[in-house]
């Protein structure tokens, strides 16, 4: 399929190829859509085994942002971009500031930010090149925490609907991956009084939760027969699967990984017809993208200001649970049916003519 076809099936607007001899540079910027704004979304730097997977990646994940940002009630649009290359091998300074010299030719059109394989420190050098990136350590920093507290909020507004009661009082949570995000969600649920069981495939890890807040450890396979209330998938991607699905016993799927559904259509129907809540993944980890984007308000960065926004995810949920009943599709449709309908009703604004 020739670029343009995929550009066409996604609905892209724009790809840039952005290439550096010396510094060994290979990178592709993806903007999918920019009606809400400019297209806001990480860098990831991976080893792909070649350039058509890593354009295939980069327009998946550029459109999955305009989706995002969208129902996080921003005003951005949707990019992405993908350096191809070892991050454990491949890094340099010059190959950083190359990157940002590219993200800069764009104007403001795309703002990148750090993302799989890229640190806040790489985004340090990037920086040095243009103003069109977030997420630095001197501003918003770490959003685990925040991404984790999204996470906490959206499952309230989950248990509000399944139980007719948003307290987490006695409720039984298994959360699968205690890394960044995992460990910060723990903490809010024993805070709120959850009884928490946790899985790792690092023991350490599972052993810091033990000690520190007194969960159940679990093996990670296990995790997912484990009679609870909610499953909180925190660790990887394609999770929920056909051979995941049937031995879920919990009534709630509400964490922070991304692309939890294996196959989006398939599995989100079939969840749905289990009668198991799913709170659709890029709607509920949103948290981490409301931090990065407030370093744009002017003024720069406020955390209390972005822990509140966070907060709202909550009501953004729950306008996903109430769109999906009315609408009778499975709440994986009815985030992007938010979604769509935001762009669409917002980018009408701009026949408006503004002199
Ligand atoms: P992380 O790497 O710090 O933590 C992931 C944890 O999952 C690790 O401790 C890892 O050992 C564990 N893990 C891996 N495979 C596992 C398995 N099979 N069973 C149990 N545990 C397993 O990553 P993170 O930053 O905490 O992010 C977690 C997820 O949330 C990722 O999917 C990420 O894309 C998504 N996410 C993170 C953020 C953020 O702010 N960090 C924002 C949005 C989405």
């Amino acid at each position: 399929m020739s670029v343009f076809e995929l550009m066409e099936r996604r609905g892209h607007e724009q790809v840039a190829f952005c290439f550096d001899k010396a510094s060994g540079l290979k990178a592709i910027i993806a903007i999918h859509d920019t009606t809400l704004g400019p297209a806001l979304g990480g860098c990831r730097m991976w080893p792909y085994s070649s350039e058509e997977e890593a354009l295939i990646d980069v327009l998946r994940l550029s459109e999955g942002m305009t989706y995002k940002n969208a129902v996080m009630g921003l005003d951005l649009g949707g990019g992405k971009s993908v350096i191809i290359g070892d991050p454990r091998r491949d890094k340099s300074e010059e190959l950083f500031r190359a990157f940002g010299r590219f993200v800069q030719s764009l104007n403001g059109r795309y703002i990148t930010a750090e993302d799989v394989g890229t640190s806040v420190e790489d985004m340090g050098w990037v920086r040095l090149q243009t103003r069109h990136v977030v997420g630095l350590s001197t501003s918003s920093g770490d959003p685990s925490p925040l991404t984790a507290f999204g996470v906490f909020r959206g499952m309230k507004a989950c248990l509000r609907e399944v139980f007719g009661s948003e307290s987490l009082q006695g409720r039984r949570v298994a959360v699968q991956g205690v890394g960044h995000v995992g460990y910060h969600l723990v903490r809010h649920l024993v805070d709120a009084g959850a009884e928490v069981f946790a899985a790792d495939i690092f023991e350490e890890k599972v052993k810091r939760v033990v000690d520190e807040f007194k969960v159940t450890p679990v093996a990670p396979d296990s995790i997912y027969d484990l009679d609870c209330d909610v499953f909180a998938p925190c660790a990887l991607g394609a999770v929920i699967n056909d051979e995941t699905l049937p031995r879920l016993k919990c009534r709630i799927v509400a964490g922070s990984a991304n692309n939890q559904l294996a196959d989006k259509e398939r599995h989100g129907d079939a969840i749905h017809e289990r009668g198991i809540l799913y709170a659709p993944d890029f709607v509920i980890n949103g948290g981490g993208v409301i931090n990065v984007a407030d370093e744009m308000e002017p003024g720069g960065y406020n955390r209390e200001r972005a822990y509140a926004r966070v907060s709202t995810i909550y009501d953004k949920v729950a306008e996903v649970i109430n769109i999906s009943r009315r609408e009778g599709v499975p709440t994986y449709k009815a985030a992007d049916l938010m979604a769509e309908g935001r762009i669409a009703r917002l980018g009408r604004l701009k026949k408006i003519y503004l002199p």
